[in-house]
């Protein structure tokens, strides 16, 4: 397989650190380039026919990578002779790539499994997958809004209003192409990637998707941001989030544990978060944890609620994290109740499901979903039914004591740590 690697910008954000006398690519986490990074996890994943687009300072990044026969790739340059915007370059190497192909941008620190990505984009029979993942900052990034299949509707920029709560989900700068996305470009010249690619094949062919992974992606543009990749680097975050190592994960609670405790939560606006939980979620996100909502709703069953306003209730909540730089990697729901009998209830939903809480549904489809080591992982929540599922899912347990504190009654089973609340229960994981 083949990857084209954009390595041409100045990085006019960045010149403190390049002081213009290096390309952007060649900024260095450690004592290698980022472009060193993303060339040996190309080799890694047995892509070895690497493109790369250059301009200005070319002649750096040839010095250093020549043929690529030192890393086990053959490289091959394109240099741009004046600025052809994220994409120009590509109208010539119509000729030179084959089925599908990796695109990626020279500023961006990532350590992901391209392999899985690739079985996606195949399995999708995609025309372009773009790598999707939640941010620290979803308000000033640009957002993709999937639909149920990872199908991209659209891509919200930055600078448009928001005029809902819309789920933190944003595009990573790393993409899977099938060549004959090229065919629509008729000419040299200047060419907008996402303005003149990427969204009109949006609107006309429904073939491109979003390939969502909570593995490690960084655009260094900034000087803060490249501080803050190194140090993430160094503890071993970005390693460790690749997905083909085993993660760890903290399963949460959502009603009593995240968010107030309200009763039965049918209203967005209902939705306020209990004290301290962006900084939980943070703690937990830097110790190197997956963070993932496991929640009971029976509110769908019950007709009190729609699919799609539960969906606005988790993306308010999204929102709310976001909003202090805190995000969660999945949220998953059980929207089913076993018991009949009411006159307004939804009966399809009305079942003995294996995914409603004390029941382990959730918890094995996420494991399968982010490669999750269980016996490394935890449950944290508020009712002896958190407790009781993370027991049954061989998961280590905090009751906190938000929410219903434990007072609810059920289940007699003991939690192996109990917390003032989430934050404090974070604190006490290792
Ligand atoms: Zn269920």
């Amino acid at each position: 397989m083949q990857a084209v690697i954009m390595a041409g910008g100045k990085g006019t954000r960045l010149t403190s650190v390049t002081k213009e006398q290096i390309p952007k690519p060649m900024v260095r986490i450690g004592k290698k380039p980022i472009l060193e990074y993303q060339i040996n996890t190309l080799k890694e994943n047995k892509i070895t026919d690497i493109w790369i687009i250059t301009g200005p300072l070319h002649e750096i990044i040839e010095d250093y990578f020549g043929d690529g026969s030192k890393w086990g790739v053959r490289i091959h340059y394109f240099i741009e002779q004046q600025a052809m915007g994220t994409g120009g370059a590509l109208f010539f190497l119509k000729q030179e790539l084959k089925n599908d192909f990796f695109l990626l941008f020279g500023d961006i620190f990532f350590d992901i499994d391209l392999k899985r990505m690739i079985e996606f984009h195949r399995r999708r029979q995609a025309s372009i997958t773009l790598f999707a993942h939640p941010n620290s900052h979803p308000a000033d990034s640009d957002l993709v809004i999937l639909d149920e299949e990872q199908r991209v509707n659209h891509i919200l920029r930055k600078n448009e209003p928001r005029i809902e709560y819309y789920k933190n989900m944003v595009n990573g700068g790393i993409y899977c192409f099938h060549v004959c996305v090229l065919d629509s470009i008729l000419k040299a010249g200047y060419l907008d990637l996402e303005k003149e690619l990427i969204f009109p094949r949006i609107q006309t062919h429904q073939d491109v998707f979003g390939y969502i992974s909570p593995e490690y992606v960084k655009d260094i543009g900034t000087p803060k941001r490249l501080q803050t990749a190194e140090e993430e680097w160094e503890s071993g975050l970005v390693k460790g989030k690749n997905l083909g190592r085993k993660q760890k994960c903290i399963f949460v609670d959502r009603d009593g544990t995240l968010n107030r405790y309200v009763g039965l939560l049918a209203d967005p606006e209902a939705l306020e978060l209990e004290e301290q939980v962006p900084d939980a979620v943070k703690l937990a996100h830097k110790k190197g944890y997956l963070v993932i909502v496991i929640t009971n709703q029976p509110v769908i069953a019950r007709n009190l609620c729609s699919l799609k306003e539960l969906e606005k209730i988790h993306n308010r909540l999204e929102v709310l994290l976001g909003e202090q730089g805190a995000y969660v990697d999945a949220i998953k729901f059980c929207p089913h109740h076993p018991d009949k009998g009411y006159p307004e209830e939804r009966t399809e939903y009305k079942i003995f499901c294996h995914c409603r809480k004390p029941e382990i549904g959730l918890i094995e489809e996420a494991a399968a979903e982010f490669h999750i080591d269980l016996s490394n992982s935890y449950m944290i929540g508020d009712t002896t039914t958190d407790i009781r599922t993370g027991k049954n899912a061989g998961l280590k347990t905090v009751l906190v004591q938000t929410g219903v504190a434990g007072k609810d009654g059920k289940y007699s089973d003991k939690p192996d740590r109990i917390a003032r609340n989430l934050l404090e229960a974070v604190k006490m994981i290792e």
